[in-house]
């Protein structure tokens, strides 16, 4: 059986339950909770007479928008190479199901991956991140090993990382990569965060080492907030490798989904030309994350978790193993639990991190920052253009209702099980 996505499950009840009544913090979703500029909306709306259906790759013009976009990135790509689709999850999943092989995931990974190489029939290999380094990419020496006993086809990196908010040092991507090239994996290098890199640098990609068999996707989700827009797009190697991938994509994409939406595509192509206004506006999110990320990270690690410090998006995957006894005292001894008693007792949402293939018995959880800048376009704008958007109202009553739920989880009265409380309320 397949089941609902663990982030849009999660997403939908946490709405639903605000929307009854209850108080809840919502760091369970990984949506990136910005309003849309008016330059965007008005391409939109520019475009609503675009009724056909157009080629199944996307228009020529969103697509030389695109290879113009890697270009500038330093991959320099033709028009030829990109595919369209609506989100960049449809298109890892036609890759997972077209290309050849067993698939290899990090550890933790994107919830997303390993549910998608189940519908595919592949078996999955999660290979363990280090445990102090970056997440996306798997520890090399580990890598080498389950290569040595097994012959998988496909290995999925994620850089910058969800659930880690880390960006994989360019040395272990290099290893990596090296080692896919040897055992000829391809690699699909899912870079939505590419455009979010705490400190503004472009991550080190996979394309560049392992040119031949490297698939890129992205999409507008993350860098401009347009999740529900639905626009994914994937650059495939030039050569006869990816001529003959992109002929597999694009057969998936012709049964499944057509094409994405027109006018999404005259949105692509405009945002993909870099025009200033919306660059502006990518650096102002990216500001804004980051801040809001790392004041959530102090909230973390002074509750007593272990946590990487977020260099890029809006995720955190704090470690609540110093904490074991305390919480094993309150019934919690499982990521699981962890996370039920975070909702149930202390009105925070998060996700497990068994939801990313994490072992269960980790006390690790991933947070996400993004939904805390507001609940109106109103506040949303306010967050992104103030000089401090920690001392907005409902930002900092967002992290003191986070400290006292996190000083809670161990000072709280000793019990046996994490059952549920009565529901709270507004
Ligand atoms: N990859 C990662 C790592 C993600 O977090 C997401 C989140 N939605 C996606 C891919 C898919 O994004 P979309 O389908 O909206 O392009
Ligand atoms: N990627 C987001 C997350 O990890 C949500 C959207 C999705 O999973 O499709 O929460």
């Amino acid at each position: 059986m397949v089941i609902h996505s663990a982030t849009l499950a999660i997403d939908e009840t946490i709405r639903a339950r605000r929307a009854a009544g209850e108080r809840l913090l919502h760091l369970a979703f990984g949506e990136a909770g910005l309003p849309v500029p008016d330059e965007i909306a008005e391409r939109l709306a520019a475009a609503a007479g675009r009724n056909g259906y157009g080629p199944v790759v996307g228009s020529a013009e969103a697509r030389e928008a695109a290879a113009g976009w890697f270009t500038r990135r330093g991959l320099d790509t033709g028009a030829r190479q990109i595919v369209f689709a609506p989100g960049s999850k449809a298109l890892l999943y036609a890759l997972i199901a077209a290309l050849p092989g067993d698939v290899v995931l990090p550890r933790p990974a994107w919830v997303s991956y390993a549910a998608q190489s189940a519908l595919a029939g592949k078996r999955v290999i999660g290979v363990d991140i280090p445990a102090e380094g970056a997440g996306g990419v798997p520890d090399p020496e580990r890598l080498a090993t389950v290569l040595r006993e097994s012959r998988p086809g496909v290995l999925v990196l994620t850089v910058p990382d969800n659930p880690t908010g880390t960006v994989a040092d360019p040395e272990r991507l290099r290893a990596v990569c090296a080692l896919a090239e040897r055992h000829g994996l391809a690699v699909i290098a899912d870079e939505i965060y590419a455009e979010l890199v705490h400190d503004g640098t472009r991550p080190p990609g996979a394309a560049a080492l392992h040119p031949e068999r490297t698939v890129v996707t992205s999409g507008l989700s993350k860098s401009l907030a347009l999740g529900g827009w639905r626009i994914g797009f994937a650059r495939l190697p030039a050569g006869p490798w990816g001529d003959a991938l992109r002929s597999e994509l694009t057969g998936v994409a012709s049964e499944v989904w057509s094409s994405l939406a027109a006018p999404m595509q005259a949105v692509a192509a405009h945002v993909l030309a870099d025009p200033p206004g919306v660059t502006a506006h990518i650096a102002a999110a990216r500001r804004l994350h980051a801040t809001v990320a790392r004041a959530v990270h102090a909230e973390f690690t002074a509750a007593g978790a272990l946590c990487r410090p977020p260099t890029a998006g809006f995720y955190l995957y704090p470690d609540f193993a110093p904490l074991r006894d305390a919480l094993a005292a309150r019934g919690v001894t499982q990521g699981a639990a962890l996370a039920t008693a975070l909702l149930e007792r202390h009105g925070v949402g998060v996700l497990p991190g068994e939801a990313f293939g994490d072992a269960p018995e980790a006390l690790r959880v991933r947070v996400a920052t993004s939904l805390l800048y507001g609940e109106t376009d109103e506040e949303r704008w306010r967050a992104l253009r103030a000089p401090d958007p920690l001392a907005l109202p409902w930002v900092a009553d967002a992290l003191a209702r986070l400290r006292a739920a996190l000083a809670g989880l161990t000072t709280g009265p000793v019990t046996a099980s994490t059952g549920e409380s009565a529901p709270r309320t507004r």
